[in-house]
């Protein structure tokens, strides 16, 4: 298809069409899976030009990527799945695929953070993130400042006072008390200080349907797409996007040396996934909206965390501002601390006790015992996360379904 068509369709139609030759798959509708470690050159020369191009000594044309030489570099599979991903964020131009979310953030810290440079990231962060600032980032050198997620006046303070910061991390909305940080605000204060740190975004929670960090002038996306891009919880993959092509060369060219590109099969998996997600979330926040919103006021729970109960105002100015939708996940907190929030779990049918979240199932979890078993008591009371503490993430099942599961198992 010719760039000129190309650039003028819209995401869900763009994801369908873009990346993808079926003449260089035998005619499959279906991209064929290549699995190859190693690729074969026509000529001398032409090897020479790829890794020259690989290597940085010569420039790429523009959309011009090397050929292909080896799969930790690169492979066709993930070609495909990065282009087919751009359109889904909103100004991105370019993607990366990882084999996990945790591996795109390390690779985007590693990438751009440089010993004697500082970090200012919002917390709650993911566990696994959290743990790499501290067991990786500190050693390296970096100095690291966490702000509370949402306080805007702290976030502006800590990135005007920092010395050489290299980054600014985000994780909007923060689990699992979904507090949200306003990005935009972020952005400004990062490009008033003259180091400029780049803004990076976690935007696994509302991306790439519902919030769009990159419009709002981030630098950076990252993704878990083990979550809701691939939506069935039967896969492990990370992603990061930005309109910067030179910010993700950058990503690839550390990807190369800590081999931790997305492999064939899984790219295959991802790429098949992607038309859907946008109908996957929308089904999976107005479910999750239904059921936070009729559970709310219920005799047995204390509080329903949900963007549309948010009680304070600068919290609800941040969800009408980024969000176009308030997302699949929420948290109960209930009367009766850990005993009832056990026996909660254990009456569920529909709903099943795991931890992550995105899939088309219904998830429910103890973050206190499970996914921030490892914060410390202070961190515990600053972050809400209380003994009667449930988390759901709603799936694609019918509502009615979903509530008279919760109603017979709150008793
Ligand atoms: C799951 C998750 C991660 C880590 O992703 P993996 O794919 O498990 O490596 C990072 N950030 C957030 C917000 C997550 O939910």
């Amino acid at each position: 298809m010719s760039v000129e068509l190309e650039n003028h369709l819209r995401p869900w139609t763009a994801v369908l069409t873009r990346g993808f030759d079926p003449r260089l798959s035998v005619g499959s509708a279906r991209p064929a899976v290549f699995r190859s470690s190693t690729y074969v050159f026509a000529t001398p020369e032409e090897a020479e030009r790829a890794f020259d191009i690989v290597g940085g000594r010569i420039p790429a044309g523009p959309h011009e990527r090397a050929e292909l030489i080896y799969s930790r570099i690169s492979h066709p599979n993930a070609e495909i799945l990065e282009d087919q991903m751009v359109p889904l964020e909103a100004e991105a131009t370019e993607a990366a695929v990882f084999n996990s979310g945790m591996a795109a953030i390390m690779t985007a810290f590693f990438a751009f953070a440089r010993p004697g440079t500082s970090m200012i990231y919002t917390m709650p962060l993911y566990g696994g993130t959290t743990k790499l600032i501290h067991a990786f980032l500190q050693p390296f050198g970096v100095t690291t400042v966490a702000v509370m997620a949402g306080d805007g006046d702290g976030l502006d303070r800590a990135i005007a006072a920092a010395r050489a910061p290299s980054i600014v991390f985000i994780e909007t909305p923060a689990n699992p008390h979904l507090r949200m940080t306003d990005i935009p605000r972020a952005v400004e204060a990062a490009r008033r200080h003259p180091a400029r740190p780049l803004v990076m975004v976690d935007n696994t929670f509302l991306g790439p349907v519902f919030q769009h960090p990159l419009k709002l002038g981030a630098d950076l996306v990252l993704y878990s797409a083990t979550k809701y891009l691939s939506g069935f919880s039967d896969m492990i993959a990370g992603a990061a996007l930005s309109r910067d092509p030179a910010l993700i060369q950058q990503m690839r060219s550390y990807r190369v040396l800590f081999g931790n590109i997305l492999q064939p099969d899984e790219c295959w998996m991802l790429d098949g996934r992607l038309p859907t997600v946008s109908l996957r979330m929308n089904r999976q926040s107005k479910n999750a909206q239904r059921l936070a919103e009729r559970l709310n006021g219920h005799p047995k729970i204390l509080r329903v965390i949900y963007p549309t109960l948010f009680q304070d105002p600068e919290q609800i100015r941040i969800f009408l501002r980024q969000c176009d939708f308030p997302g699949a996940i929420f948290s109960l907190e209930l009367a009766g601390g850990k005993p009832a929030a056990f026996d909660f779990l254990r009456r569920l049918k529909i709903a099943r006790l795991a931890v992550s979240l995105g899939g088309v199932e219904t998830l429910a979890c103890h973050p206190k015992t499970t996914t921030h078993s490892s914060d410390t008591a202070e961190e515990m009371e600053q972050f809400a996360i209380t003994d009667g503490l449930v988390r759901i993430s709603v799936g694609v099942e019918d509502w009615e379904d979903l509530l008279e599961d919760f109603l017979q198992a709150l008793g």
